[in-house]
């Protein structure tokens, strides 16, 4: 029976799957108690994590005997993975398991802000009946959708726009122009700086690498097109918040809807207060009820099957 630490949550069910074959520590607010942390990674076998657990330094010296890092969600960008290996472990992500999850939060923060009609319950309530100042929103369709990063989330996402009659551009250094999946899910490939300059919604699926840190500075901000709109699900460090936040404030951009902050959870940013066209959620476009059953069972599964 091998030892089995969780550091955060994961759905009781997968938990229970895991139990029924091996000790499993399971405390979902562990990865905020370092000093036991430390103390029960020395004993595992097998560590499961999902994004605020930094698996690095003290912890992975920690992890003598361990042999595989289950992580519920995508993005490495917590774990050293080199170090990991090194040291004989095995690194799983729940990749595309989480996917269709953050495509609707893109579709929905889109169809939101390019309306702009549905941030105005307390107005209405009070009886102000906002009507004309409401009454200018873009619709959805024929729009474009430039997506920067085509993986497991990008070709969700396009898919789901597709659906809605919007066109679907994208920009994947992996991708060759002609790639069978452009043709597959109906998108054409741009340049980035042509994307950058045409779309009307810009939505980054990357992972954070040094390619991508500070890839939407001031500059890149300005570049794209008045009234447009940039929705950030990828991670922290790749959007300058506060170039954006001036952006909005002078009526450049339309609208933005921002998932993942530099620090997390994000202190309080007078930047961020109050900025027109703005939609801030903490870190959860990849976390629905849905999404945490596909992404534990899939990182239990792979878990269990490396302990065999
Ligand atoms: P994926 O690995 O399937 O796709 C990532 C794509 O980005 C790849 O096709 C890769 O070629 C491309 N890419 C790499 N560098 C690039 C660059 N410089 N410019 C443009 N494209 C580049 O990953 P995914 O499942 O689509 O997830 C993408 C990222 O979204 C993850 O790395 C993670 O950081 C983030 N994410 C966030 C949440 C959340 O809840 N907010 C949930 C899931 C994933």
């Amino acid at each position: 029976m091998a030892r089995v630490v969780i550091t955060e949550f994961m759905d009781e069910r997968a938990v229970a799957q895991i139990r029924a074959r091996h000790d499993v520590q399971y405390d979902p607010q562990l990865v905020d108690d370092p000093a036991r942390l430390i103390t029960l990674a020395a004993e595992a076998d097998a560590l499961i994590v999902r994004n605020r657990t930094q698996v690095r330094g003290d912890l992975l010296q920690a992890l003598k005997r361990c042999r595989v890092i289950g992580r519920l969600g995508v993005g490495l960008d917590n774990i050293d993975v080199t170090g990991c290996e090194a040291q004989g472990m095995q690194v799983i992500p729940a990749t595309g398991a989480n996917a269709l999850s953050v495509a609707e939060y893109v579709i929905t923060t889109t169809m939101m802000l390019l309306r702009g009609a549905y941030m105005a319950s307390a107005d209405v309530a009070n009886g102000l009946w906002p009507r004309s100042a409401l009454g200018n929103g873009r619709e959805t369709a024929g729009r474009t959708l430039g997506l920067i990063g085509f993986g497991s989330i990008g070709q969700t996402t396009a898919r789901l726009a597709m659906g809605l009659g919007m066109m679907v551009k994208t920009y994947d250094p992996l991708l060759a122009p002609g790639a069978p999946i452009l043709n597959q899910t109906g998108a054409d490939y741009l340049p980035l700086d042509e994307l950058i300059a045409t779309a009307d919604v810009l939505s980054l699926h990357v992972p954070l690498t040094e390619a991508t840190r500070g890839l939407f500075h001031a500059d890149r901000i300005a570049a794209m097109k008045p009234g447009a709109i940039l929705i950030n699900t990828s991670r922290g460090h790749i959007v300058d918040l506060s170039a954006l936040a001036r952006s909005l404030r002078a009526g450049h951009l339309g609208g933005a809807a921002i998932d993942v902050f530099d620090a997390e959870p994000l202190k309080s940013d007078p930047i961020l207060q109050g900025c027109p066209n703005l939609l801030l959620t903490p870190h959860i476009s990849g976390v629905s009820a849905d999404s945490n059953e596909r992404v534990s069972f899939l990182i239990a599964d792979k878990v269990l099957e490396s302990l065999r």
